[in-house]
């Protein structure tokens, strides 16, 4: 990455392992820091922010206002905002909440692959596009990226068509869902390749990361005008669109009386990278008054141990579950958390991130712990509770939730046993159900007749919940990306799509 830090003075952002500063503009494009730490702000732990001036705005002006405060070296926030959401998401308004039961779901389903990544995701592109603008860069940036379903997808939607990048994605043969395989061979866009790979998400993702690395280390792709980049949730810039919905929550409440400008809320969040709950924080931080930030995990629950003991142990099997965007062992964001919560400590948080790779754990001292539990709770749902939650809540109030949802839901109901009491409690609904067409079928009482798409049409038969256009247009678009290769055909794939000479 070519350093031109002259155009670019303000160095807000310093990596989480040692002192080494950029801007935030360069955070964006760069991703992750050259030590190997994420980007962060300190300026979050005392730089005042006037939230209270984004109650009742309209979403995008507010994502506009909160952008510019993350982000504070981007000139064009409020058009870069425009063109990444107006007329792509169902509603104007992106993120809908709805009143179920006791609680409020958050709606973050609603754009243009139906599942949450997309709010962060119709953001990126024109946030790198416009840092590749404003520091004179004028290379074409390259995004790799292995999925094991929801990623990939979003991001082609994201990036397809946009001057200036490529993106390239590879996904498990056979290990993505029926509808989200649809998805990935049918994605249109001139800059776009996907390909399947025979084997399980580890070896697309171990293959891709070492395929990053050589590309990067071949003299021909040195002297290219391209520069590899990634679309997953390390980059501040994915990171920070999700912050808007927290505030956006808040004043919707308030707007609709249900609470007064500084009244206490609870938010359940169900995680997996730790990227989601994070932007709680952020918020938190920012003033919003956010009392707990409720950790939902599915079997995978290292999260859920770790926020209850202090100790990190990804040393357990892996378990596939029936919400598979949160099967994870090893949850990148929970660096900067540390971070923060150890006041900005690089050499404690370099230290626990070494334990975890060379030992497979790590241990917090109490001090920082006690920090993290003030604000953080968490709890764990089984595959059993998940899928009779989905059910539950389908007869007791007609709404219709996906697997992930429902694990919020669950943990919500675990969480009131604990803290009973008036402050209104929001979950974050992170993917339509009709993603998911076989578990909640299972849920609802529906027999798994056909393949998902005849599912998807029985569930709305059933619920005459709408099938999202997107989905439902899906089983009739022309299949246009039908490569599959071996794991050790990636670096080739990728230098024969770039058209460079090993
Ligand atoms: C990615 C994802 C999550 C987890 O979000 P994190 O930011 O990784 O914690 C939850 N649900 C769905 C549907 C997702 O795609």
């Amino acid at each position: 990455m070519e350093d031109k830090t002259i155009y670019c003075k303000e160095k807000d952002y310093i990596s989480t392992r040692s002192d080494y500063s950029c801007s935030s503009l360069q955070a964006v494009l760069q991703g992750i820091s050259p030590d190997g730490g994420l980007f962060i702000s300190p300026d979050i732990l005392s730089k005042k922010f006037d939230w209270k001036a984004l109650i009742g705005k309209p979403t995008l002006e507010m994502a506009s206002m909160i952008l510019s405060w993350l982000l504070p070296d981007f000139k064009d926030m409020d058009s870069l905002v425009k063109k990444a959401y107006e007329g792509k998401f169902e509603t104007p308004d992106l993120t809908p909440l709805v009143e179920v039961g006791d609680k409020y779901i958050l709606e973050l389903f609603r754009g243009p692959t139906s599942a949450f990544k997309d709010v962060a995701l119709s953001m990126l592109p024109y946030l790198i596009t416009s840092a590749k603008a404003q520091c004179g860069t004028t290379n074409e940036t390259v995004i790799l990226t292995a999925t094991s379903g929801d990623t990939g997808k979003a991001a082609m939607e994201g990036f397809h068509d946009v001057p200036g990048t490529r993106i390239i994605v590879f996904y498990p043969y056979e290990g993505v869902s029926p509808i989200q395989k649809a998805q990935m061979e049918t994605q249109e866009g001139k800059n776009v390749k996907v390909c399947a790979v025979r084997g399980n998400f580890d070896d697309c993702q171990n293959a891709v990361k070492q395929a990053f690395a050589a590309v990067n280390s071949i003299e021909s792709f040195k002297k290219s005008n391209m520069t590899l980049s990634s679309a997953n949730s390390i980059n501040i810039g994915r990171l920070a669109p999700q912050v808007v919905y927290y505030f956006k929550a808040y004043s919707d409440l308030v707007c609709q009386n249900r609470i007064g400008v500084g009244d206490d809320v609870d938010f359940v969040v169900p995680s997996g990278n730790f990227g989601d709950i994070l932007a709680g924080y952020f918020a938190k931080l920012m003033g919003l008054p956010l009392r707990h930030l409720v950790c939902a995990s599915n079997e995978n629950k290292v999260l859920t141990d770790f926020l209850t003991t202090g100790t990190y142990d990804k040393r357990r099997q892996f378990l596939r579950t029936s919400s598979p965007s949160m099967d994870i062992l090893v949850s990148s964001n929970l660096e900067r958390l540390l971070f923060l919560a150890s006041e900005c400590d690089a050499t404690m948080v370099s230290k626990w991130m070494k334990d975890l790779n060379s030992n497979g754990f790590f241990t917090v001292d109490d001090t920082v712990m006690e920090k993290i539990k003030t604000t953080f709770k968490a709890y764990c749902c089984s595959e059993q509770e998940t899928i009779s939650t989905i059910g539950d809540i389908y007869r007791e109030h007609g709404y219709l939730c996906d697997p992930h949802t429902a694990v919020g839901i669950k943990v919500a109901d675990d969480y009131r046993k604990d803290y009973n009491d008036s402050t209104p409690l929001i979950v974050l609904s992170t993917a339509s159900p009709y993603k998911f067409p076989s578990p909640v079928s299972k849920a609802i009482g529906l027999p798994l007749d056909g393949d998902e798409f005849d599912q998807i049409s029985a569930i709305s038969k059933m619920t005459s919940v709408p099938i999202p256009k997107n989905l439902g247009s899906l089983k009739d678009k022309e299949v246009v990306h039908t490569d599959v290769i071996d794991k050790d055909e990636i670096l080739a794939y990728i230098l024969g799509v770039l058209g460079i000479e090993a």
